[in-house]
């Protein structure tokens, strides 16, 4: 029933990798690097506040008996096997630089990557149970932030806002987390400095690497990790400037993210696999896209008096990636011609009507894609009720762009929400979306794609310039 392949499976199946010992020479004879092959972990950092951060991500490699080589890898790197969210998980073989004994387990920056085989099955794929489990952990001679564990367990209710809850509506009944708990709390071996001094520049492999030991083995007498899907790390201080998720179901929480279920909500995301999207201002910050749990978690988003923030849904590329979309609900346009579909919102589950609409871009694998948000539920607080397009590029850090050209700095405004009588057009490719009328759910959208040998009626080619919008790329 279950299409997911690797979560915390992979602690236990990778200790079956090999280390491949190939040292590649120098011209000298003496080797410099070597291949070393093994599953790519992945972990996001998520920031407390959401402006002009840039995105922290990390990338581990988990070897035989668990070793893990911490890796430097930037975005082309990271291009070379797939992007992230297809190079999570994935089995690949990194060239590293030899290491000098003085360095131990510093991150290393590889000279190449590769996947080995292709993307995993289903890998992002997600349906079923996934319970989790929430272990809270303090630190060597801290007893701040001590709340109560039925605090924790009452995280995982399926009432609004708790997790059960939240990821059934986003899922469309799909995922639940239904068999979760919480533990603790439990006391690591050191204090937060020693863990705040693992961090090695502005990699933090090794620090939730150690939190992630410490913490699993201090509550290993309390619980079962692998009757678990994912595993919630609750600390009671922080670790440096943020919450992480990612390595296929592990997040770690500082207060203020177990204090903010939206937080809990984002990094679960990362653990399903869902990278950042973004809005297109340009700057380093992928938080800023207020229509996406997975960027502006703080932002437009609605709370509550015990679990703070609450989580709002992800957009519709994510959802689709988890497989989420069925068929019968997205439609993709690849082909001339004109078009109109009826989108209903994505926090309404109830009709035949779309939840999406693919236009691809012609000569590329990018495409544009048309969703409908509405104030409803976990999106009650969203800044309207509209159609809203993302241009998505799956090879780039955060794939999915908002689409906003009044002001790309503020997702929130008009540029952003497409209503009746406002077309979005991308002149050089040949495509139009325009919004035609308000339905029951949603719009209707229509989609004109190439020479498809008509003209539009809404003063596009009359040049009113009130009605449209034109984007280059
Ligand atoms: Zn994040």
């Amino acid at each position: 029933m279950r299409n997911h392949t690797w979560k915390l499976s992979v602690f236990a199946s990778l200790l079956t990798l090999g280390f491949l010992a190939a040292p590649v020479c120098a011209t000298d004879g003496s080797p410099e690097a070597q291949w070393v092959e093994g599953t790519l972990l992945i972990a996001w950092g998520t920031p407390l506040s959401v402006l002009d951060e840039a995105s922290p991500i990390v990338a581990s490699l988990r070897q035989d008996e668990g070793k893990m080589v911490h890796l430097e890898l930037d975005e082309g790197l990271l291009a070379a096997v797939g992007g992230p969210m297809a190079a999570a998980g994935r089995l690949v073989r990194a060239l590293i630089p030899v290491r000098d004994p003085v360095m131990g387990d510093a991150p290393v920056r590889p000279l190449a990557i590769t996947a080995v085989g292709g993307v995993p099955e289903a890998s992002e794929t997600a349906s079923g149970s996934y319970p989790y489990v929430s272990i809270m952990c303090q630190f060597q001679g801290n007893s701040s932030n001590l709340v109560s564990l039925s605090y924790f367990q009452g995280m995982y209710a399926n009432v609004w806002p708790g997790l059960d809850h939240y990821w059934r509506r986003l899922s469309y009944g799909m995922v639940n987390v239904v068999g979760s708990s919480a533990v603790g709390w439990f006391t690591l071996p050191h204090t937060q400095a020693y863990y705040e001094g693992l961090i090695s520049g502005t990699n933090y492999s090794i620090m939730l690497n150690a939190l992630y030991n410490d913490c699993t083995s201090a509550a290993s007498g309390s619980v079962n990790l692998s009757n678990y899907e994912g595993i919630n790390l609750m600390f009671n201080d922080t670790f440096g400037p943020y919450a992480w998720g990612g390595w296929g179901g592990v997040t770690w929480e500082p207060p203020w993210g177990w204090g903010n279920v939206a937080v809990i909500c984002h990094e679960m995301g990362h653990a399903f696999g869902l990278p950042h999207s973004n809005n297109a201002d340009g700057d380093s910050s992928p938080y800023d896209n207020p229509w996406d749990i997975m960027s502006n978690s703080w932002g437009s988003a609605m709370s509550d008096g015990t679990y703070g923030t609450v989580g709002k849904h992800t957009i519709t590329y994510h959802k689709d990636r988890l497989g989420w979309i069925p068929a019968a609900r997205k439609a993709v346009v690849s082909t001339a011609g004109l078009y109109e579909f009826n989108i209903d919102h994505l926090t309404f589950a109830g009709t035949s009507n779309l939840h999406m609409v693919k236009v691809m871009i012609p000569g590329s694998t990018r495409f544009y894609t048309i969703e409908v948000r509405d104030r409803f539920g976990y999106d009650g607080n969203l800044p309207g009720f509209a159609v809203i397009l993302h241009e998505v590029n799956s090879s780039r850090q955060e794939p999915a762009w908002l689409v906003d050209l009044v002001d790309p700095s503020n997702g929130g405004d008009a540029g952003a929400m497409w209503r009746p009588g406002e077309c979005f057009e991308d002149a050089p490719n040949e495509i139009s979306i325009c919004v035609e009328s308000i339905t029951t759910e949603g719009f209707t959208v229509r989609v004109g794609y190439g020479d498809w040998g008509g003209i539009f009626d809404d003063g596009f080619e009359a040049g009113n310039l009130g009605a449209w919008s034109l984007v280059t790329n």
